[in-house]
C-alpha cells in the first residue's frame, strides 16, 4: 500500500522554490505504483485527497511547464508546525514566533466612531497587540467579525455593535461555519494549515469544529490567559504597557546602518534572562545592553546567547533584540567549538532566504557571507547565504541586526510608500504576453464558475442567498447595494430589507419612501449611506412601477443584448457602469438569464479589477475607457468573461498593500509590476 509520507520528506529537505519529480522516483517515495487514476489532473490537484502530501511539506501542484511523465511542485510557504515536528526541530531561519500558516485575530467593543479599513477600524489596546503581532509574523492575518464574519484588514467597515458573545447559539454556530468557509475560500483551502488564533472563547469555540472538518489545525497560544496576562504576553521584556504601537523599529530602509551606527553607551553585560516568545520561552545565560545611535535615531539594543535544540543537536543560539525586537538571530555552525562564531541566514525583505547568486540587498555588504549548507552539515540546513559572525561581536551583531530590520523596513507599507514588487525566483522576469494573462485569467473564471447554473452563493446567508435566485427585484437591490460595503453584506440586504419592511413590493416601497429610510437606518444599518441608499432604493422601485409594470425581470426577460441590458441597467440611480457590467455577466453567467451578443458585455471598472489590470500589465494607465477596451481587445468574444476572475483575484491575492504574489493563480504569468497600481484609489 502507498505510503505518502515519503513524497512529504522528500518535498520537506528541499529547499527549492519549484521541484519537477518524475513519476518513476514518486512511485519509489511513496513504495508503489501510482493507481491509473493518477494520470488525470483531479488526481494532482491540490483539493484531492493526496494533496496533504505535498502540502504538509509547503508546496502545491503544477503542472504548467512540467513534461510528459513528471509531475511540478511549487513552494507556496513554509512546511507547517505539524510537519516540521516529524523531523529534527527547525532552525531559528524556520523557527518564526508565530506557528500558525495565517493569524486570526478577534474584534473588539472599541471602535473608531467613522467608516475606516478593518485593520484601523478597533481600537482597544488588546487589538491594538493583537494587530501589531499578526503583521509582526509575516502571515497572512485577518479579523474575526462578530458581524461581518471573516475580515481582510482593508475592508472598509462602519462601526457596529454585534457582539459575538452576545449571540444566540445558533448565531454563533452559523457564524463559525460562514468564518470558515470564508477562509476556506480566500486560502483556496485551509486543510493542513495551522491556524493560528488570538480571539475570545466565543471566537474560538465557533470555529473550532469546522476548522476541524476542514483538516486545518486550531492553535490558541493566550487559551486560558487573563486580560492582563494577555496584554503581557504581546509586550515585549522591558516595553512599557500603554506604549505606542509599534511596527517595525525605524531604522532608516535601503541603508547600511553599519556605516552610521554611534554607540552611545553599553555594552553592559547583563544577567541571565528569560524571553517569551509566542510558542515558548527561552533561557539566554548571558547578554549585553546597548543604546546606539543610528542617523539621528536612539535605539536599545540587546543581544543574548543562549543555547537551543536544532538542526540535529543542541547549539549555541543568539538573538539581537532592537527596540525589543527580535531582530536577528544566529546558530553555531558545525565549527563552533574552535571558532565561536555564530550564523545568521541572509534574507530579503519579504524574509526569503537569499540564494547564493541572487542579489544581495545593500544593507548586508560588508558581512561576511557563507553558504550555510556548508557551515551546518544537517538534514534542513539551509540552501541559502548566511552572515556568519564571532558571537561576541557585538558591534557587528549590533549592525547586521539593523541592517535586517532596514531591509525588512523597505518591504512594509509606510505613509505614501508602496511595497516593491516581490523577488521573482530568477532574476528580472520580462512580462508574459498579454494573451497568457488573459488566457489564465478565462482559465481562472471557469474554475470557479459554479458548476450548474443557479448555484451560485452570493452570502453564505441560505435564505438571503434563496431570495437573490428567486426574486429578480432582490437581484436588482443587491447590485444598488454593492458599493462601498463588503459584497457578502450587499447581497444579504435584500432580504433584511425585507424581514425589517415585512415586504419586498415596489409599488409599497414607492408610496413609503420614510419607511425604506428608517428600514435602512435601523441598527444595524443596512448601508454607510443612510441618506443616498434609501433615495436610490425608492428611485429603482419608482422605474420599476412607472417602466416595468413593477416587474424586475421585465428589465431582461425580452432577450436584450448585452449592450441594451447594460444601457437599461445603467438608468438606475445607483448603479453605474461598473455594477451594470456586473449584473449583466451576473445574469448571464450565474442566473441563465438569455443575453444576446455577448460580445458588447465589459468588465466593471472596480478598484480589483483595475489593481489587476495593471500590475499583469494588461492596462498602462487607470482610465475606464482605456481598461474597457483593452478587455475588449484582449477578449474580443465576451469582454466581461474577465472581469469576474480580476476581482476574484484582486480580492484574493492582489490585495493593496501586500500582494500575496508566491499564493496567486497568476503569479507564473503576472510581472507583478506593483507599483502600476499606486494611483488606484484604495489601491
Ligand atoms: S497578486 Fe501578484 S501575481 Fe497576482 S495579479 Fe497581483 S501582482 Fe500579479
Amino acid at each position: 500500500m502507498a505510503d505518502w509520507s515519503g513524497l512529504t520528506q522528500r518535498l520537506e529537505s528541499s529547499d527549492a522554490g519549484r521541484l519537477e519529480l518524475p513519476l518513476a522516483e514518486i512511485e519509489q517515495l511513496i513504495g508503489d505504483r501510482l493507481p491509473p487514476s493518477s494520470q488525470y489532473p483531479a488526481f494532482w490537484s491540490n483539493s484531492s485527497t493526496y494533496a496533504k502530501a505535498w502540502k504538509l511539506a509547503g508546496y502545491e501542484s503544477t503542472r504548467r511547464g512540467v513534461p510528459k511523465g513528471y509531475m511540478g511542485f511549487v513552494r507556496m510557504r513554509t512546511p507547517t508546525a505539524a510537519s516540521a515536528t516529524a523531523g529534527p526541530t527547525p532552525g531559528p531561519a524556520q523557527n518564526d514566533p508565530a506557528t500558525g500558516d495565517v493569524v486570526l485575530i478577534g474584534c473588539v467593543k472599541t471602535k473608531a466612531p467613522e467608516a475606516s479599513p478593518a485593520r484601523d477600524l478597533y481600537r482597544s489596546p488588546l487589538f491594538q497587540r493583537r494587530r501589531r503581532y499578526a503583521e509582526s509574523t509575516g502571515r497572512p492575518w485577518y479579523i474575526l467579525s462578530a458581524e461581518h464574519g471573516l475580515l481582510d484588514p482593508d475592508s472598509l467597515i462602519e462601526p457596529y455593535d454585534v457582539y459575538l458573545a452576545d449571540q444566540s447559539a445558533d448565531y454563533r454556530q452559523a457564524w463559525g461555519g460562514w468564518v470558515v468557509a470564508k477562509l476556506t475560500q480566500v486560502r483556496e483551502s485551509i486543510d493542513g494549515l495551522v491556524i493560528e488564533v488570538h480571539a475570545g472563547a466565543a471566537y474560538v469555540d465557533a470555529i473550532d469544529e469546522p476548522l476541524r472538518r476542514h483538516g486545518a489545525v486550531l492553535r490558541t497560544p493566550l487559551a486560558g490567559l487573563g486580560m492582563g496576562e494577555q496584554l503581557s504576553w504581546y509586550d515585549r521584556p522591558g516595553e512599557e504597557t500603554g506604549q505606542q504601537e509599534r511596527s517595525i523599529p525605524p531604522v532608516p530602509s535601503g541603508e547600511q546602518p553599519l556605516e552610521d551606527l554611534v554607540i552611545l553607551d553599553g555594552p553592559h553585560e547583563t544577567e541571565p534572562f528569560t524571553f517569551r516568545w509566542p510558542t515558548g520561552t527561552e533561557d539566554f545565560d548571558c547578554g549585553w545592553d546597548l543604546t546606539v545611535d543610528v542617523a539621528g535615531r536612539r535605539h536599545r539594543v540587546r543581544h543574548g546567547l543562549g543555547m537551543r535544540q536544532v538542526y540535529g543537536s543542541r547549539r549555541r543560539h543568539s538573538v539581537t533584540f532592537v527596540d525589543d525586537w527580535a531582530a536577528a538571530e544566529g546558530v553555531a555552525p558545525d565549527d563552533y567549538e574552535t571558532s565561536r562564531c555564530l550564523i545568521s541566514p541572509l534574507k530579503d525583505h519579504a524574509g526569503r532566504l537569499i540564494r547564493p547568486g541572487e542579489q544581495v540587498p545593500s544593507s548586508y555588504v560588508g558581512f561576511p557571507l557563507v553558504s550555510h549548507a556548508e557551515q551546518i552539515v544537517a538534514p534542513y540546513s539551509r540552501n541559502g547565504l548566511a552572515v556568519r559572525l564571532h558571537e561576541d561581536d557585538i558591534t557587528s551583531w549590533v549592525g547586521y541586526a539593523l541592517a535586517r530590520l532596514a531591509v525588512r523596513r523597505a518591504g512594509v507599507t509606510g505613509p505614501g510608500q508602496v511595497p516593491p514588487a516581490p523577488p521573482r525566483p530568477t532574476g528580472p522576469r520580462a512580462p508574459a504576453p498579454p494573451s497568457a494573462v488573459v488566457r489564465a485569467l478565462l482559465d481562472y473564471g471557469q474554475a470557479q464558475a459554479p458548476a450548474v447554473v443557479g448555484q451560485v452563493t452570493f452570502t453564505p446567508h441560505p435564505e438571503a442567498n434563496a431570495l437573490i435566485m428567486g426574486n429578480p427585484f432582490a437581484f436588482l437591490l443587491a447590485v444598488i447595494f454593492d458599493q462601498g460595503i463588503p459584497a457578502e453584506r450587499a447581497w444579504r440586504a435584500p432580504y433584511d430589507l425585507m424581514r425589517r419592511l415585512g415586504h419586498l413590493d415596489p409599488a409599497c416601497m414607492l408610496a413609503d419612501p420614510e419607511g425604506v429610510r428608517a428600514a435602512v437606518a435601523q441598527p444595524p444599518v443596512l448601508h454607510r449611506f443612510r441618506e443616498r441608499m434609501p433615495d436610490w432604493l425608492v428611485a429603482a422601485a419608482r422605474i420599476l412601477v412607472h417602466e416595468y409594470g413593477g416587474e424586475a425581470a421585465r428589465i431582461w426577460n425580452d432577450h436584450p443584448t448585452a449592450r441594451q441590458l447594460q444601457q437599461r441597467l445603467d438608468r438606475f440611480p445607483g448603479i453605474g457602469q461598473k455594477k451594470a457590467a456586473m449584473a449583466v455577466e451576473i445574469l448571464d453567467r450565474d442566473l441563465g438569464v438569455s443575453i444576446r451578443e455577448l460580445e458588447g458585455s465589459d468588465i466593471a471598472y472596480d478598484v480589483h479589477v483595475r489593481r489587476v489590470f495593471l500590475r499583469t500589465g494588461l492596462a498602462e494607465y487607470d482610465d475606464l475607457d482605456h481598461m474597457v477596451d483593452v478587455a475588449r481587445r484582449a477578449y474580443p468574444e465576451r469582454p466581461g468573461a474577465i472581469d469576474m476572475p480580476a476581482w476574484l483575484i484582486g480580492r484574493q491575492w492582489c490585495h493593496a498593500g501586500f500582494p500575496d504574489c508566491p499564493a496567486c493563480v497568476l503569479r507564473d504569468v503576472c510581472p507583478q509590476d506593483i507599483d502600476r497600481a499606486n494611483a488606484v484609489r484604495g489601491a
